[in-house]
């Protein structure tokens, strides 16, 4: 049998990383196994739906690759795979589970629902409408009465099932309460169009976070009730932001255009969240798409909740910007650099080539050159300098003799780095305090995005000898 996942989410929002890693999952292990992913969107709760949420979750998929073989916009045999546009035939499915006992209509009012409450101070539906006879319920209907169609589930006993992260669960039903399948507006909840639709789609496995492990028993319960197969069930851990609290979309944590907005690139978003509940068989942690797409495994999932960990997170990203060529790294900075302070000031290409190696996000580019576009009346107390055995009275002293061996020499990185060399050995100087003077007196920066010689060539040489010479003078 073809193995077909499907990604369901709600439009309700931006899309989450748990919500991407879900999809990314159902994705991997689909192509893995020469099957098919499906898009269906959830989006029977009308009051939760968001404005160009659908949008965002058909733009994010497809800029990480995640494309779909069925889909509301690309069709399908099974389609609609949108709930709503599917509300017609949920009805003849709760029907035809009311007549093989899994489910009932139920008539009670909303006073009366609020007077129910558990041992537990819980409110839960107490099964009165199930005693309704046929007449009486078709009489009601028949009289415009409103009702919603509830599961019945047994008050008794237990549901296990084997899920292929988690193995053997087992829930009991005491602990489950009869809930709404079709509500009085004519649409299906979550807990019986999830069912319906699955089975429609000839789904296989059904890959869903661990949240849903102990309803599954529900839909378990349907699926026997109807005489339909049920699918395969793969539970995903939770990520949390630490070892107490979830990373949750409630809070606004971590949606994928948070991390492209804070500079990651999209290959580290993808890497790492796969790597949040799931290993490869080796610990290489660095893995492109493909290498995703040939190594996941069901065997590879955690049970354990993954602490979401953004310093590994950016150290993974510094690490594909390292491998990158400068021409693809240039790609990525140059619309950051065309943004920055620095805009139209300096050779972008030079700029990007010495961020490559010196950031983990694509947003520090502009942290670390937006210094470099203003040199004013800077504090000359940056030139002393305690390890590099440097202070102003010695600065006052070097620069000239930087100026004089300076002004003549042809301007390359490799000329300026000599000819400064060479004068820490006629002077009989400690290298560090003729770099240190020579930068700071160049950048009026004690932090730079880069040594010396590379500030040297950022400026050029007109810039940077009229910047000495501003020094000496203000040092006088
Ligand atoms: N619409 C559900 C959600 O967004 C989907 C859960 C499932 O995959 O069945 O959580």
């Amino acid at each position: 049998m073809k193995v077909r996942t499907r990604f369901a989410p709600s439009p309700t929002g931006f899309l989450h990383i748990g919500g991407l890693r879900t999809a990314l999952y159902a994705y991997l292990y689909a192509k893995g196994k020469g099957g098919d992913f499906i898009l269906r969107l959830e989006d029977t709760d009308q009051t939760r739906y968001v404005d160009g949420a659908v949008e965002l979750i058909y733009s994010t998929l497809r800029e990480t690759g995640l494309n779909w073989d069925e889909g509301p916009d690309v069709g399908g045999k099974f389609g609609p795979y949108i709930q709503s546009e599917r509300k017609s035939l949920y009805m003849d499915y709760a029907v035809e589970l009311v007549e093989k006992g899994g489910a009932y209509y139920c008539f009670c009012t909303k006073d009366r629902l609020e007077t129910l409450l558990d041992e537990n101070g819980q409110r839960k539906y107490d099964k009165h409408c199930l005693s309704l006879s046929k007449e009486e319920v078709a009489k009601r209907i028949a009289s415009g009465e409103q009702y919603v169609i509830r599961q019945n589930i047994p008050k008794t006993g237990e549901c296990a099932y084997t899920d292929l992260v988690f193995g053997e669960v087992s829930f009991d039903f005491k602990d489950m309460e009869d809930n709404i399948l079709m509500k009085s507006d004519g649409m299906p909840t979550y807990n019986f169009a999830n069912v319906v639709d699955d089975h429609l789609m000839e789904i296989t496995h059904v890959m869903r976070g661990t949240e849903y492990l102990s309803s599954t028993p529900k839909y378990n319960l349907m699926y026997d009730n109807f005489g339909w197969e049920r699918p395969q069930y793969i539970h995903m851990p939770p990520i949390m932001k630490n070892s107490k609290e979830k990373l949750s979309k409630r809070h606004g944590d971590a949606s994928y255009a948070d991390f492209i907005n804070s500079g990651y690139i999209k290959e580290t978003v993808i890497n790492y969240i796969a790597l949040l509940g799931w290993s490869p068989k080796s610990d290489q942690e660095k893995l492109t798409f493909e290498e995703l797409k040939n190594l996941f495994s069901v065997e590879g999932i955690s049970k354990h909740p993954a602490i979401f960990d953004e310093k590994k997170m950016k150290w993974l990203n510094g690490e594909y910007f390292k491998a990158m060529t400068e021409q693809e790294f240039f790609t990525h900075a140059k619309p950051i650099i065309e943004k920055s302070a620095v805009a139209g000031m300096f050779d972008d290409e030079y700029l990007s080539k010495l961020m490559k190696t010196r950031v983990e996000l694509l947003t520090q580019i502009a942290e670390k050159l937006d210094p470099l576009a203003e040199y004013g009346d800077w504090d000359l107390e940056i030139l002393t300098h305690k390890k590099m055995k440097t202070d102003t009275e010695i600065a006052k002293a070097i620069l000239p003799e930087i100026l004089n061996v300076m002004k003549d020499i042809e301007w390359t990185e490799e000329k300026v780095h000599d000819t400064l060399l060479a004068l820490v050995e006629k002077l009989e100087l400690k290298n560090s305090q003729v770099l240190w003077c020579f930068r700071i007196a160049i950048t009026g920066l004690a932090n730079t995005p880069g040594g010396a010689t590379e500030m040297a060539k950022i400026f050029g040489k007109d810039t940077c000898i009229s910047r000495i010479e501003k020094t000496i003078a203000r040092l006088a």
